[in-house]
């Protein structure tokens, strides 16, 4: 088949429901606006000077500050390979808060990157980067330079993206291949790339990188398997198959092809079913394993390095974001919900001088470390997943807004042409109830399609204004229609339980404990005269009666996964 006669990106929308802009919500309150928070100030905080240093040395250009080290250094796994991620994630949050900082600190960046390339529009900062991973690296670059022009209004950032694409061919192979099987650089990952090749083409009309992402899909070995329902997870590297998928969502959109939808959706159900664990990550030792043969299980006993989080948790929420906009099945929304409290939400708070979280551990006694290196693919992936928290609450919908994620946060868009504002006011997950609020300049009909999450046992309660309201469920939403007026009122309840989740289907009697989204841990009592680090949002222990009442005489003690920082956890227990 010739692709090229319907070379477009401004296809017809398909979808059932769309992503709103970075601009339209804010996160006001609790944990996640916290990490949001705290995070943002960190990576305003990264010395340009030091990020640019690797890129100076090699133009030959004055190269002021310090070495940055670990993976990003000159001598490092993957020389510079995070640049392009700060930006990204700089430009999604200055987009989000609109605090000009982050524009500026882009700018400065984008200057300065641009100033290294020299007349072959050269943009790898070392050997390695050049020899080992170059679309590894290009993908970053692309994905900065994208955001920096959409998000933050640098204008030269759309005019770099066909010079660096150009400049990178050399280093590029010219047919796109799985990583399986190799052993010799280059065994970077060329099927990462076509989700940013595809955008910076829609950007530039540049038809070269069009016709560069149609030859790296992975349609042959991964996608076209996986839309026959066969499963090919077993012993890919996880993280980068994952997120490959977001060139498969991508690539729909610009091919009009359904077999990339059906790729996706089977790939979400082959790694829920074969292999998560209870938080919603995959992949020990960042490989998938054959499923059916209990690896799960043993993997709690023979590696740390459970779940590569924040780069895993990032590719499953895009993929999850894709399926939802595909299809408008709720579902999606559980999955997203839960790699994000228990994922991305859960992650050790990064310090400022590179040390990063990146395994999640899920054996008995653990705690949450850093990664031995500095500056590894986490600290990229852990921006870009954090600041696109705001893309993973709201979407749009025909008849107008679904609600997936449930956490404190403002909405504002226009429905049929009358500005309206949506806030969200909840403790949730750790209380049942969720209250919205309603502000428009004059009375609106829209619907609101509330998400009623999986686990949800009993049939959920809706109230507007304080009165039983009338719902339709559909496709796992609780669908409210009705006009709103200004001080409308609706208020969600969500009946949570207690319950176990077994690791595998061989080991059923081991098991994670959990509530609603959240992974609750048990917190090992301490040795006498320790003192207990404070939990964010510990619950009362006659909450967790269930399992305090399995061990006889021994106080114990549970926490959600992501309030747990610095004490030591044991996630899975056997039932008795
Ligand atoms: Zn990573």
């Amino acid at each position: 088949m010739v692709r090229g006669a319907r070379a477009s990106t401004s296809a017809a929308n398909p979808n059932p429901f769309s992503e709103f802009d970075y601009g339209a919500v804010e996160v006001t309150a609790g944990p996640l606006k916290q990490q949001y928070d705290r995070l943002s100030a960190a990576y305003l905080e990264l010395d340009n000077d030091r990020l640019l240093r690797v890129y100076r040395e090699r133009a030959g250009l004055p190269a002021p500050g310090a070495p940055m080290g670990g993976w990003y250094g000159r001598d490092g796994f993957v020389p510079g390979h995070s640049l392009g991620q700060y930006i990204s994630g700089l430009s999604r949050i200055g987009k989000t808060t609109g605090d000009a900082a982050f524009a500026h600190k882009v700018q400065a960046l984008v200057e300065g990157f641009a100033a290294t390339l020299g007349p072959n529009d050269q943009s790898f900062a070392g050997p390695n980067a050049e020899n080992v991973w170059p679309c590894y690296i290009l993908d970053k670059h692309l994905a900065g330079l994208i955001d920096a022009y959409n998000l933050a209004g640098i204008a030269e950032a759309r005019e770099l993206l066909p010079r660096v694409f150009h400049g990178a061919l050399p280093y590029i192979p010219e047919r796109g291949r799985d990583r399986i099987g190799k052993k010799d650089p280059p065994y970077d990952e060329t099927y990462v790339l076509p989700e940013s090749l595809f955008t910076a083409y829609g950007l530039t009309g540049d038809r070269a990188l069009y016709d560069r992402a149609i030859v790296y899909l992975l349609d042959r070995d991964f996608f076209d398997p996986l839309a026959a329902g066969r499963d090919v997870f077993p012993g890919r590297h996880a993280y980068s198959h994952v997120i490959a998928l977001s060139s498969a969502g991508k690539a729909r959109l610009v091919l009009g092809e359904e077999k990339y939808l059906h790729a996706m959706a089977n790939a979400w159900s082959l790694l829920k079913t074969n292999q998560q664990y209870a938080t919603g990550g995959w992949g020990p030792n960042e490989t998938f394993i054959e499923p059916h043969k209990g690896l799960l299980f043993d993997s709690l006993h023979t590696t740390a390095d459970h779940f590569e989080t924040p780069c895993g948790s990032y590719a499953a929420i895009k993929l999850a974001r894709y399926l939802l906009c595909a299809t408008g099945e709720a579902r999606y929304g559980d999955s997203l919900e839960r790699v994000l409290f228990n994922g991305t939400l859960a992650v050790k708070y990064p310090d400022t001088d590179g040390d990063y979280p990146y395994y999640s551990t899920y054996g008995a006694k653990s705690q949450k470390v850093f990664y031995p290196k500095k500056w590894p693919c986490c600290s990229g992936t852990l921006i870009q997943g954090v600041a696109d928290y705001v893309k993973n609450i709201y979407f749009r919908t025909g008849d107008g807004v679904a609600v997936i994620f449930y956490t404190p946060s403002h909405l504002k868009w226009s429905q049929s042409g009358t500005p309206v504002t949506l806030t969200q006011d909840t403790e949730y997950p750790l209380s049942e109830t969720i209250n919205f609020s309603v502000s428009c300049a004059a009375p609106v009909s829209f619907a609101l399609h509330l998400r009623i999450p999986d686990w949800a046992i009993a049939k959920p309660s809706v109230t507007v204004n304080g009165k039983p309201a009338d719902f339709e469920l559909q496709r796992g939403f609780a669908v409210v229609r009705r006009p709103w007026a200004s001080g409308d009122r609706l208020s969600l309840e969500l009946k949570q339980v207690f319950r176990a989740e077994p690791i595998d289907g061989l080991h059923p009697n081991t098991v994670a404990l959990m509530r609603g989204p959240l992974v609750y841990v048990e917190i090992n009592p301490l040795a006498a005269g320790d003192k207990h680090p404070p939990l964010d949002s510990f619950r009362p222990a006659q909450e967790l009666g269930i399992f305090a009442a399995t061990s006889a005489g021994h106080s114990r003690r549970y926490a959600p996964f992501y309030a747990v920082r610095d004490t030591t956890y044991t996630m899975y227990a056997e039932r008795s």
